[in-house]
């Protein structure tokens, strides 16, 4: 039996919790996960043209313009992990990148099967990502207070030394919140318009939040 595939987008402020549940629906759903934020970092830590071209950007907590990244999603949409679907984490991040993701999936006969959105009150954020953590060998991610790792600055799944994200600093994380409101929180209607939203409370555990988003996923059926 050919199953169609599955495209899940997620949505939600910086700091909601969308890379740690991306992760997890993909494992669960067998989909790519496809995070532009990471594929960006990775682009910087190799020191590319791409990841030279957006570094400044970054570190700003502006968006990198649509073109350089949708060349990058591209890439990665058209490959073999990604033909029975993805887990968008970070993109689309504004209606022209929604516009772009909608034709480059309808040329593969498919479409934006739902898009979860992650609400989490902006107080919360700032609390999250001044404390988050990542392991830049693995991608694991930590919380100082929430989710610490056994050893102090030591990933708990491969040794490696934790680092804090260059834009989890207090000034660049309300220029991102200040770009996520302008710019990506009018996605929500883009989707609810077609009736693929669906809301989650993004509070609470990460058991929890991960079991409301499987029970968001009820309603698509492959
Ligand atoms: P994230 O890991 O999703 O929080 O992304 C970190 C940073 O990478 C953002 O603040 C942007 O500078 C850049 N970025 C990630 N995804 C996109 C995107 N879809 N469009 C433009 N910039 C992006």
């Amino acid at each position: 039996m050919v199953t169609r595939a599955l495209d899940v987008v997620l949505l939600g402020p910086p700091g909601a919790g969308k890379g740690t549940q991306a992760k997890r629906l993909a494992a669960a759903y067998e989909l790519l996960h496809l995070s532009t934020g990471d594929l960006l970092r990775e682009e910087v830590v190799r020191g590319s043209e791409l990841g030279r071209e957006a570094e400044g950007y970054m570190k700003r907590g502006e968006l990198v313009p649509d073109a350089l990244v949708g060349k990058m999603l591209l890439a990665r949409l058209h490959s073999q992990q990604a033909a029975a679907g993805c887990a968008f984490d970070g993109y689309p991040r504004n209606l022209e990148q929604a516009g772009l993701l909608d034709g480059l999936l309808a040329e593969l006969n498919r479409r934006v099967d739902i898009a979860l959105y992650l609400n989490v009150p902006d107080e919360a954020l700032l609390e999250r990502l001044t404390g988050r953590r990542s392991c830049p060998s693995c991608g694991a991610v930590y919380h100082v207070v929430t989710h610490p790792p056994h050893v102090e600055g030591v990933c708990d799944t491969c040794g490696g030394a934790l680092v804090q994200r260059a834009d989890d600093r207090e000034e660049v994380i309300r220029e991102r919140l200040r770009v996520y409101h302008q710019q990506t929180a009018p996605l929500l209607e883009h989707y609810q318009a077609r009736g693929a939203l669906r809301e989650v409370v993004g509070t609470g555990t990460q058991d929890e939040v991960f079991e409301r988003l499987r029970e968001a996923m009820r309603s698509t059926k492959r």
